[in-house]
């Protein structure tokens, strides 16, 4: 028989029965579990395929380098219009 670890969650309140601190956290097979020791509500924790996808949108170095590249190309016009006054005050 396997065992799975239960761990209570302080403080947590079953949204059945709002018995606080008899919620209990598990794992089976990858997946988070909460149950409630006092009524047997059993519920599955689906946060984690949200996570993964919000990181694969997160990983796209193309955007980053478009932002990067924009940075540059606003800030270096100036430089160089600051760079031509001081060269045509040396001239005049
Ligand atoms: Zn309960």
């Amino acid at each position: 028989m396997t065992t799975v670890k239960k761990r209570f969650i302080a403080g947590a309140v079953c949204p059945r029965c709002k018995a606080t601190d008899r919620i209990v956290m598990y794992r089976i097979d990858d997946l988070d579990y909460r149950e409630c020791v006092e009524c047997g509500f059993r519920d599955e924790m689906r946060f984690k395929p949200g996570v993964r996808e919000i990181q694969t949108r997160v990983n796209t170095p193309q955007e980053q380098v478009a932002s990067e590249t924009q940075v540059v190309r606003l800030l270096n016009p100036e430089a160089k219009e600051k760079k031509r006054r001081e060269e045509r005050d040396q001239d005049g």
